[in-house]
């Protein structure tokens, strides 16, 4: 079976290659930049998120470490004012003897103990120190001008000083709070407390918390990180600088920029910024970035800033950022591999489709077929009905035909009659008068004998005109004979014609019994072996007959053949046709042939004739056997 080609449907190849050029081309690169791109903004997502998460953190933190700055600033702020209430320090103002600078020195050494700030000193008007905590000390203040102090010059218009500044005696930095003393009204000197706030760098560190404060001026003044301490946050000028350097506000110090490597605004008050710094493992430079929280202290012209390291979360940033490519990656495979799964099923739905739609066909065609088949059966089936039914017809109309025949030939058979009855009769005739000579002479032994013999002539004449009658009647094909003794039969009933011609006789026949009457197949045997004799008749070669048998599967083969002239090849065919005959006057009837042929036919056999080429003629008989099987040769 072949299967239609035009069912196996496929894209036509235009529409078909460029997907495909476009899938293996164009696909992977899309996808990894899709992947480096995916892992990129979930890298910045990541990051901005956490970065709003830290800065929310950070201004809590930022929130408290500002009050905790503010408080420990406010806690010192009372205490110049305090002064105002000592009578001593007053009597010193107004009185600077020794006496009074003892009193007060002691005072304020007690105070300062007590206070725990870095010194408590008394200025004059003009600025100069009257008092202080430190007087023990070498390096005292007393009798220092500070005039040139901004704290000095704010506190003595009647505002708080506020400063912060390295000491111009002790190089040591510190946080200056001055109060301009009153008395009726009028300021009669300043009170001036400097404070340690080491305390708060400490606490910074130990809670590893990185934090500056800058001041009014920009400059870093408390930082836990000591090398970024007193560098300026912003770019200073450099009439500013030579300002500043000229207060002795910071006293030598170079006042650098912190500069940072690079410097993000993120909102009001956050930054990122990134410094470089020197690892003591590695030698090479780092970079750390900060998130950069400011806000101002209450009551102060600072700023605090808490620094917020964002490595981690850079780590973190880019962990999610690879999480994101990698589960990207790993959905467009998924995809990729479902994808191309989905094909191979549809391409197999299709085939299957297709196989499914040839397979409909092949049963459509077969039905079609099949049915076609039908009804050339039933046509040949009515064919077969039509011409049993003819076959019928024309056996009736061959046996009416043959009836018919016999009719006609039983007149003309008159004479043959007459002379196959003739012959027995003469014979009768001489047996009858040698018997009664023999009878005569007392030889009863040969008269026994010559009567046995004319027994057997009436009952073989009594059985031709029987068998004439037979052959008038329709045929009764039942029956077996026995070929030998119809062979016996035959040629003793040829015996005078035999002798006659000295006929070189060759029987080579098996016992078997036929199926046909005993009687017909005598008469088939007179006939031809009588038509043998009459063709080898008045040849000058010796005459000679062969009767030969043979085993044909369930059938007898009795080949009749004979030495004689043969027969002309305008007569072959003609030859089993009734009344067709060559022998002159009244001697051949032509239906010898016919009627035999007819008797084995209806029997169940038939009669054909051979042409040796050694010359003659051989009539064959074939005829069923009773029993099949075979017999031993006589
Ligand atoms: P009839 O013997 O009356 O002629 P048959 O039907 O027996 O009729 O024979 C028909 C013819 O067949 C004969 O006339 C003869 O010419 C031919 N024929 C039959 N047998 C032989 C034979 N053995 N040799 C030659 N011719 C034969």
């Amino acid at each position: 079976m072949k299967c239609d080609p035009t069912l196996y449907r496929g894209a036509p190849p235009s529409l078909a290659v460029k997907p495909r050029l476009l899938r293996h081309f164009l696909l992977p690169p899309l996808i990894i930049l899709l992947t480096i791109g995916l892992g990129y903004a979930g890298y910045r997502i990541s990051e901005h998120f956490s970065i709003r998460s830290l800065s929310e953190n950070g201004e809590r933190q930022l929130e408290l470490h500002a009050r905790t700055v503010e408080s420990e600033l406010s806690k010192y702020t009372y205490l110049p004012s305090l002064l105002e209430l000592e009578s001593s320090v007053s009597h010193l103002l107004a009185d600077p003897n020794a006496s009074n600078r003892v009193t007060v020195n002691q005072y304020l050494e007690g105070l300062n103990r007590r206070s725990r700030s870095r010194a408590i000193y008394v200025l004059d008007t003009t600025g100069r120190v009257v008092a202080t905590s430190n007087w023990r000390d070498t390096d005292s203040y007393l009798g220092e001008d500070l005039s040139f102090r901004a704290y000095f010059q704010d506190a003595i218009r009647g505002q708080p000083g506020r400063f912060y500044g390295i000491g111009s005696t002790s190089g040591e930095p510190g946080y200056y709070l001055a109060h301009g003393l009153e008395e009726q009204g009028k300021i009669i000197g300043v009170a001036v407390i400097k404070v340690r706030l080491e305390a708060l760098e400490e606490r910074w560190q130990r809670a590893r918390l990185e934090a500056y404060v800058s001041d009014e001026n920009g400059i870093i003044i408390l930082s836990s990180d000591p090398s970024r301490r007193l560098k300026a946050v912003r770019p200073l000028s450099a009439e500013t600088k030579e300002q500043l350097a000229r207060s002795l506000q910071y006293y030598w110090w170079p006042l650098n920029e912190l500069e940072p490597l690079n410097r993000e605004h993120l909102s009001e008050g956050v930054e990122k910024v990134t410094f470089a710094v020197n690892s003591e493992v590695i030698t090479d430079q780092q970079q750390v970035s900060y998130l950069a929280q400011t806000r101002n202290l209450n009551d102060t012209p600072w700023d605090i800033t808490l620094l917020t390291p964002l490595q981690d979360l850079r780590r973190e940033a880019i962990n999610q950022g690879m999480l994101v490519a990698v589960a990207f990656g790993l959905l467009a495979f998924l995809l990729i591999a479902w994808n191309e799964r989905r094909k191979v099923i549809a391409t197999r739905l299709a085939a299957r489709e297709a196989l499914q739609e040839a397979n409909n066909q092949l049963e459509r065609k077969i039905a079609e077929r099949t049915t076609h088949l039908r009804a050339s059966n039933e046509r040949l089936k009515g064919q077969i009905r039509e011409r049993r039914l003819a076959e019928d017809t024309l056996r009736h109309a061959q046996d009416e035909l043959v009836q018919a025949g016999k009719l006609a030939a039983i007149g003309q058979m008159s004479t043959s009659i007459a002379h196959e009855l003739n012959q027995p009769l003469a014979a009768l005739r001489t047996l009858s008068g040698n018997t009664v000579r023999f009878l005569e002479r007392g030889d009863l032994k040969v008269a026994a004998q010559n009567l046995s013999t004319i027994n057997n002539l009436v009952d073989r004449m009594g059985r031709i005109t029987a068998n004439l009658r037979s052959f008038a009647r329709r045929g009764d094909d039942q029956g077996q004979a026995s070929l030998v003794k119809a062979v016996d039969a035959a040629l003793q009933l040829l015996t005078g014609r035999l002798e006659e011609s000295a006929v070189e006789l060759h029987r080579d026949v098996q016992d078997v019994a036929l199926k046909i009457d005993q009687t017909r197949l005598e008469q088939i045997l007179v006939n031809l072996i009588g038509n043998a004799l009459d063709a080898m008749q008045g040849q000058p070669s010796p005459p000679r007959l062969w009767l030969e048998g043979e085993f044909s599967e369930d059938k007898y083969r009795l080949h009749v053949r004979d030495n004689g002239p043969g027969i002309a090849p305008e007569a072959r065919k003609h030859l089993f046709e009734p009344f067709f005959t060559t022998k002159p006057g009244e001697q051949g009837l032509g239906l010898g042939l016919t009627l035999s042929a007819s008797l084995a036919a209806a029997a169940g056999g038939n009669l054909s004739v051979e042409f040796p080429a050694a010359g003659g003629a051989t009539f064959v008989l074939l005829l069923p056997l009773v029993q099949p099987a075979k017999a031993e040769p006589l």
